[in-house]
């Protein structure tokens, strides 16, 4: 089901809609205050997330459990969310090499 979350500009206030086709989104409002000035937000159930999401999401002054860090994909986002921080381009070639981290690859080349 397509149900994203919106929170409220107004109150805050956090809601799960339907959105079957693009005129949804115009007709949503909140269910608190009845505001229109909704913003997306990325579910907390999304189970799949795309790299910069979970680079966006990733906090490194959280504490983060052991579990973290045994899902391979998560490996390296602390580093990357760090070269964002200082707003330097992570390029390919990094990327290319977190990616061979994470998959292990990266011993064949040694
Ligand atoms: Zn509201």
């Amino acid at each position: 089901m397509p149900i994203y979350e919106y929170k409220c500009k107004n109150c805050d206030f956090i809601s799960g809609h339907l959105i079957l086709k693009p005129s949804d989104r115009k007709k949503i409002l909140c269910r608190n205050c009845n505001g229109s000035k909704l913003r997306k937000i990325v579910s907390r159930f999304a189970t799949h997330k795309t790299e910069s999401q979970r680079v966006a999401e990733f906090d490194p002054t959280k504490k983060t459990d052991d579990s973290f860090y045994k899902d391979d994909r998560n490996i390296g986002l602390w580093a990357q969310k760090r070269m964002q921080q200082l707003g330097m381009d992570t390029g390919d070639s990094f990327k290319e090499t977190l990616e061979k981290g994470r998959s292990k690859k990266i011993l064949d080349n040694l």
